[in-house]
């Protein structure tokens, strides 16, 4: 039965893994958010989505491992957080089209595996459970993650509460058209930001205009000099602040924070975005913008904090005053 903080004094810790399309992460999580022991495997998404479960399990048995030789107690429980639809309370990856997934039952398959309480939900909200306990939405009511990575998604709270939607599909940011006859998307719709103001969409728009390949931080680097990757990072900071105008106009956030991998860029991403937020938003102050200080690792520390929860240990994780 779980739920018992230790009686001996013992350090508690918990399994912690974000599955991504390219890289599954895995780290050894202890109080306030100590990254203890971490590890990586690439996805093997060319393997088939079975093969993706097995890496999974494998990488949280690998976990459980290593905490067993760090701490005699081993970890208390297992969160792992997937992209695309998740039914967290069910515990079942609804659809994930990155990784081939439909209908899997990964919680029940964790908790078979592993004898312990595991917990199972989408990687952006798990980020945005993070931001709020241990980054920099601390102690805000009202605000915005904006999560850039391979593709765009956010975290909106409003009143101090995640709002997560009649349908569970709030804070798509990366799928607000900004240009209503812009670049067909893969979801159906045209001039989505995502097609502009991703990773990936800097790599792939950067290549159709120079037929040259570098890497979104190649990219955002070489803007400096280079009149293409100009104009390629102009115009995705220009989809950044169409698409956050429209979201300060609906909620009002206090606060808008950048995530996920391009937030590794720093300072250019941020102060890129503040001032082409601040042409759009003219008549009232727009929000400030902000660096998340989790960068990378928000959805590990957000399957962590999860995890804990499930272990019935909702403080192992949370800073004091956390949300
Ligand atoms: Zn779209």
């Amino acid at each position: 039965v779980s739920g018992r903080q230790s009686e001996s004094g013992r350090s508690e810790v918990v399994a912690a893994v974000d599955v991504g399309g390219t890289t599954i992460k895995g780290a050894i999580v202890g109080s306030g958010g100590r990254i203890a022991h971490r590890r990586a495997i690439p996805t093997p998404v060319t393997e088939g989505p079975q093969a993706v479960v097995d890496a999974v399990l494998a990488e949280v048995r690998a976990l459980l491992d290593q905490a067993r030789q760090r701490e005699s107690s081993g970890a208390c429980s297992v969160g792992v957080v997937v992209p695309g639809f998740v039914d967290a309370p069910a515990g079942v990856a609804r659809f994930a089209a990155n990784i081939g997934w439909r209908d899997v039952a990964l919680r029940a398959l964790l908790a078979d595996a592993t004898g312990i309480p595991c917990a199972v939900d989408h990687d952006v909200r798990a980020a945005g459970v993070a931001e709020a306990a241990l980054g920099r939405v601390t102690g805000f009511d009202d605000a915005i993650l904006a999560v850039i990575g391979t593709g765009v998604a956010a975290v909106v709270w409003s009143a101090g509460t995640q709002v997560t939607g009649g349908t569970r599909l709030a804070g798509e940011l990366g799928h607000i058209p900004v240009w209503p006859d812009g670049d067909p998307c893969p979801c159906g719709q045209r001039g989505c930001l995502e097609r502009y103001a991703s990773a990936g969409a800097l790599v792939r728009r950067y290549h159709q205009a120079t037929g040259r390949t570098a890497t979104a931080e190649q990219i955002v680097r070489l803007a400096e000099q280079d009149a293409a990757a100009r104009a390629v990072w102009q115009e995705a900071l220009t989809a950044l602040a169409i698409g956050l105008a429209s979201c300060t106009m609906l909620v009002d956030p206090a606060v808008i924070v950048l995530g996920g991998g391009l937030s590794g860029a720093g300072e250019v991403l941020r102060a890129g975005v503040s001032t082409a937020l601040a042409e759009r938003v003219v008549w009232r102050e727009p929000p400030p913008v902000e660096l998340s200080p989790l960068g990378a690792d928000a959805g590990l520390l957000g399957a962590a904090i999860l995890a804990a929860d499930a272990a019935g240990l909702p403080g192992l994780i949370r800073t004091e005053g956390g949300a």
